[in-house]
């Protein structure tokens, strides 16, 4: 039985995400205490609490612990098992951390498998949709896993009340992933969602993005989400290279005017542009699970997060050291994950 800290590094809920699917992965029984020990609300919220029932149900394990608050919990695992699962947050939770949990457990099933969950499909603090299909899925089909991605219906915070459904293949043929540059451009998008709300919101945020980052009006685009419980709005900003695509987000909030919403998306791809190195933060932390149980491989990424660092120490407990960080200049760093011996 392994035990984890919960509380080290990020403290959040990635260490328990990790942890489970590691768990799952190698059939290694886990206990995991100071579960999001450093968050404001610490413990298992509805969406960690889905999380690790999931696990649990993707492996055929048993759970201890697995309530609402619980700051501690075991699971002994089987392991993976393929299915058609249905997961329901019952909340605004984010669904895509849903799927971050039992996806790289059901690339390593016996067969395909789909997973439905509902729940949020665009959260703040969470990888909305668009990242996940642009940014992240085509970087696993590089390594040679098949996962398609379907929203269903969008699902704002806090209302939720979204769906997205995965159809994801067990990965047969695993290739080493090599990320070191971006190749030459290939498009630019950006584009504002509102749910229930005035399309004025989208089309102020669309001029701001074109003016922060001196695109064209061609570039830009205010859409209207047609279903969709409670308010929401969300600002999308999608470079893609030959070799990468980067999508950056920010999120309408009460009393936050939209062209704070809109210039938070486009900084953040300003600051991607600018840079060198075609792995931005949260695709560089959210790659080394997938790489780490595949072929491995090599990224160039911007300065490591807290997420990147204790996901690579989360690997390390059950996998051993597999994750090298080396600084080439302040900016750009290169990532080595050694593969799966197994
Ligand atoms: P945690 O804070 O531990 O719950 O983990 C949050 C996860 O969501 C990490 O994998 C982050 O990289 C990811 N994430 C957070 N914000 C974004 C964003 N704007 N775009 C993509 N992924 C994100």
């Amino acid at each position: 039985m392994l035990t984890i800290d919960g509380s080290f590094g990020e403290g959040g809920g990635q260490i328990l995400r990790t942890s489970l699917a590691l768990s799952a992965i190698t059939g290694t029984p886990v206990r995991i205490e100071q579960i999001r020990a450093k968050r404001p609300k610490p413990g298992l919220q509805r969406q960690h609490l889905v999380a690790v029932q999931a696990a649990a149900r993707v492996c055929n394990g048993q759970l201890e612990g697995a309530a609402l608050g619980s700051r501690e919990i075991t699971l002994h695992p089987q392991q993976p098992v393929a299915g058609d699962y249905r997961f329901a947050i019952g909340s605004a939770g984010s669904a895509s951390l849903v799927l971050q949990t039992v996806l790289p457990v059901l690339l390593r099933a016996d067969g395909p498998s789909r997973v439905e969950i509902s729940g949020g499909t665009h959260n703040p603090l969470a990888p909305p949709f668009e990242f996940l299909r642009d940014a992240f899925l085509p970087r696993l089909a590089e390594i040679g896993a098949q996962v398609e991605l379907r929203l269903v219906r969008h699902g704002f915070y806090p209302a939720g009340g979204g769906t997205i459904i995965a159809q994801i293949q067990p990965l047969a043929q695993a290739k080493s992933l090599d990320l070191r540059e971006r190749g030459r451009f290939v498009s630019r998008r950006a584009e504002a969602w509102v749910a229930n709300l005035p399309i004025a919101i989208a089309e102020r945020e669309m001029r701001t993005v074109q003016s922060k980052l001196r695109w064209s009006a061609d570039d830009c685009h205010a859409r209207v989400v047609e279903s969709c419980d409670g308010p929401g709005n969300v600002v999308i900003v999608t470079v893609a290279h030959q070799r990468v695509t980067e999508v950056t987000s920010a999120f309408g909030a009460v009393r936050v005017p939209a062209e704070d919403v809109a210039r938070r998306a486009a900084q953040e791809m300003r600051r991607w542009l600018e840079a060198e190195a075609p792995v931005g933060e949260h695709l560089a932390d959210q790659l080394l699970l997938p790489l780490a149980i595949a072929a491995g491989g090599a990224f160039r990424t911007v300065r490591p997060s807290e997420h990147l660092t204790t996901n690579a120490a989360v690997i390390a407990r059950f996998l051993g050291e597999r994750v090298t960080l080396r600084e080439l200049c302040p900016d750009d760093w290169l990532v080595g994950v050694a593969p799966d011996p197994g």
